[in-house]
């Protein structure tokens, strides 16, 4: 199992104890079960930037414009939108 040194503030570190004590949990526990459903939760509430799809990723999405010329874009897309943006002649990026 890989071991993480992590600092943190003592007020904070106050209120972590003071919980795992009360739910009876080891601390190391804590910290990583709450990081886990954090990013979880973060990458469950993601969606499509075109439709209400959840999305698979953020992607950065260079454009070409005849008028303004290259155009770059962050967007979170679902499948169907990566398709039809590549199928669109967009350079579709994943970054996350
Ligand atoms: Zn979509």
């Amino acid at each position: 199992m890989p071991k993480l040194t992590v600092y943190v503030p003592a007020m904070k570190l106050k209120v972590i104890d003071l919980y795992c004590e009360e739910k009876k949990i080891p601390r190391s526990a804590l910290l990583v079960n709450c990081a886990v459903s954090f990013i979880n939760a973060t990458h469950r509430n993601i969606k499509c930037d075109y439709c209400a799809k959840p999305a698979l990723g953020k992607y950065s999405l260079v454009v070409y414009d005849w008028s303004s010329g290259e155009k770059k874009e962050i967007k979170n897309l679902c499948e169907y939108h990566v398709r039809k943006a590549e199928n669109e002649g967009t350079e579709v990026t994943e970054i996350e």
